[in-house]
């Protein structure tokens, strides 16, 4: 599909294409390309895409039987969603179980460090600014978007949360923390977007080996066998 339809292509982002579909779905195309610290490290792992497009699969449709509604329609061969079309809010919401990445560098606390209660967090989707945190107010402020919606947005990221926690456990996996983005279908329903696999998605063994993209991030590990094993996981598991 992405050779052919090129002249849809509605966005290009580091990890992935959209394309325009149907007047009401767009088809997400996963690519290999790697980056991390907003495009300061890049590489290319061939096969990325697709684990990601499979793994990414699977806890959609997992997040569907608990009533959790998401923007994945279905998988288009191996590299593709097929998605409702949605107009995104251009917020990141970050939820942290443990402290890691970011978090670690701006409270000056370990990695690893448990949190006593999950933390959820407010990021501006803007490469340019380098996705800054935001607070609830400035973000009604700027009119980005509503207090009802951001509301809703946090107890769904929660629900999510509490859903993929419980998942991973059952692989032997810490869920450390992950990022999701929310959309509006055209009737104005808040539907969970974009993707969640181990380029967004920070999983710890026992040990507190990753199976992420901090194996790229960190060069602490071969991204694909981190990858790999997930999907492993999960197939035998749902
Ligand atoms: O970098 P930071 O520690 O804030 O990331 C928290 C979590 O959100 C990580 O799992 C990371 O992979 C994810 N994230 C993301 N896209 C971003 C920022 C963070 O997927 N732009």
């Amino acid at each position: 599909m992405q050779g052919d339809i090129n002249s849809m292509l509605l966005y290009e982002g580091k990890a992935k294409k959209v394309f325009k579909y149907t007047d009401d779905t767009v088809m997400m195309f996963f690519k290999d390309d790697a980056t991390a610290g907003n495009r300061a490290k890049e590489a290319v792992f061939e096969g990325k895409g697709k684990l990601n497009a499979s793994i990414s699969a699977k806890l959609f449709e997992h997040l569907h039987t608990f009533g959790i509604d998401t923007h994945f329609i279905k998988t288009n061969g191996e590299h593709e969603h097929e998605c409702y079309k949605l107009d995104i809010i251009p917020i990141e919401v970050v939820v942290r179980n443990r402290a890691a990445g970011t978090f670690c560098k701006r409270y000056g606390v370990d990695v690893g460090t448990t949190l006593k209660n999950v933390v959820v967090e407010w990021c501006v989707k803007d490469d340019a600014l380098a996705d800054p945190p935001i607070c609830d107010d400035a973000i009604v402020g700027l009119g980005i978007t509503d207090i009802v919606t951001l509301n809703h947005m946090r107890e769904t990221s929660i629900t999510i949360n509490n859903i993929l926690t419980q998942l991973f456990r059952r692989v032997e996996l810490q869920l450390v923390d992950f990022k999701l983005e929310f959309g509006l279908d055209k009737e104005g329903k808040l539907l969970l977007a974009d993707e969640i696999c181990p380029d967004t998605m920070r999983l710890w063994n026992k040990q507190n080996e990753s199976f992420d993209k901090d194996l790229f991030r960190n060069d602490s590990g071969d991204l694909l066998v981190g990858y790999r094993k997930v999907e492993e996981l999960l197939i035998n598991t749902l």
